[in-house]
């Protein structure tokens, strides 16, 4: 088993949570996911990764207000680093060795911001990081026996809960996985007739993969797609191609035509 002392140098440790207060930032973010931060909708539909950032920077924007209590002129971004072990593009430190302000400056580096504006900005915001240095353990490949089942064998009143104990199926770096092991421990212990809600099979099954497409572009169907002149072609053909066929009544559920 790999020791969990282990933390490889190029790893994700460094989180951070910006809360922008004024709009100065939503055109360089509005030119990269073509949405309007403030519209309500997701904006970024997931983490977004910046390839020619040395610390592999990422940043979601999900749909705002984020938090209940968040007042209509802030806007909060979830930004993170994969690699921490080089310095970054625009401020020459490791990740790691960052205050808030410092990564929100790289952060506005990346999405265009004009140099002589980033330090005003970043200045502006509120950007707290978090270090998370077992973060990635969750993904540790790991062997039967290796982390306790939820409820031991022959155990009657201890269970595991959480993403460290060992349940069927499920994936873990998820909230579900806490909930569904939470669940499997107090409907065995207690002896409570109730099902745990079924892991949602989607990885293998086309028809969620699918829906995803719908409801990830804002419902919109294949053909309403911003696609390029040749990428609507290679469509059009391909909805050509399935008609009359299961491929084509499964498009029509998934409310892709
Ligand atoms: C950056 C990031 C992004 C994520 N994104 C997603 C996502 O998009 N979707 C998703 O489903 N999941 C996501 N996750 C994973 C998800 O947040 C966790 O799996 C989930 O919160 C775990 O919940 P939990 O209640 O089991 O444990 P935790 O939320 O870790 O709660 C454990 C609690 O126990 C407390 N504690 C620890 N030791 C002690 C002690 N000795 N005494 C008393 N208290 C103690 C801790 O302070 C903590 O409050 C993300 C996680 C991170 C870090």
């Amino acid at each position: 088993m790999v020791s969990l002392r282990y933390i490889p140098a190029a790893n994700w440790v460094i989180s951070a949570t910006t809360t922008f207060t004024d709009d100065r930032v939503v055109p360089y973010i509005e030119r990269i996911t073509k949405k309007d931060p403030h519209s309500g909708q997701l904006v970024t539909s997931g983490p977004v990764s910046i390839r020619d950032s040395n610390w592999l920077m990422g940043l979601t924007v999900s749909r705002q207000p984020h938090f209940a209590q968040q007042k209509p002129n802030e806007l909060v971004v979830w930004t993170y680093g994969l690699f921490s072990d080089l310095p970054g593009n625009y401020v020459q430190k490791k990740i790691a060795d960052c205050s808030g302000i410092e990564i929100c400056e790289e952060f506005l580096y990346h999405v265009g911001v004009p140099e002589d504006q980033i330090e005003d900005i970043a200045r502006s915001a509120n950007t707290i990081p978090a270090h998370m240095p077992y973060i990635t353990s969750y993904f540790m490949p790991r062997q039967a026996g290796d982390r306790p089942l939820v409820v031991p064998a022959g155990s009657t009143n201890l269970a595991f809960i959480g993403n460290f104990a060992e349940t069927k199926r499920d994936t873990v770096f998820t909230t579900e996985f806490s909930v569904r092991t939470a669940m499997e421990a107090v409907y065995q212990l207690l002896d409570v007739d109730r099902g745990v809600p079924e892991v949602f099979d989607s990885s293998f099954d086309i028809r969620p993969i699918l829906s995803s497409v719908y409801y990830l572009n804002d419902e919109k169907s294949l053909l309403e797609l911003p696609l390029t002149p040749p990428e609507k072609i290679v469509v059009q053909r391909l909805l050509k191609h399935v008609k009359g066929t299961y491929l084509e009544e499964i498009l029509k559920d998934q409310k892709l035509i």
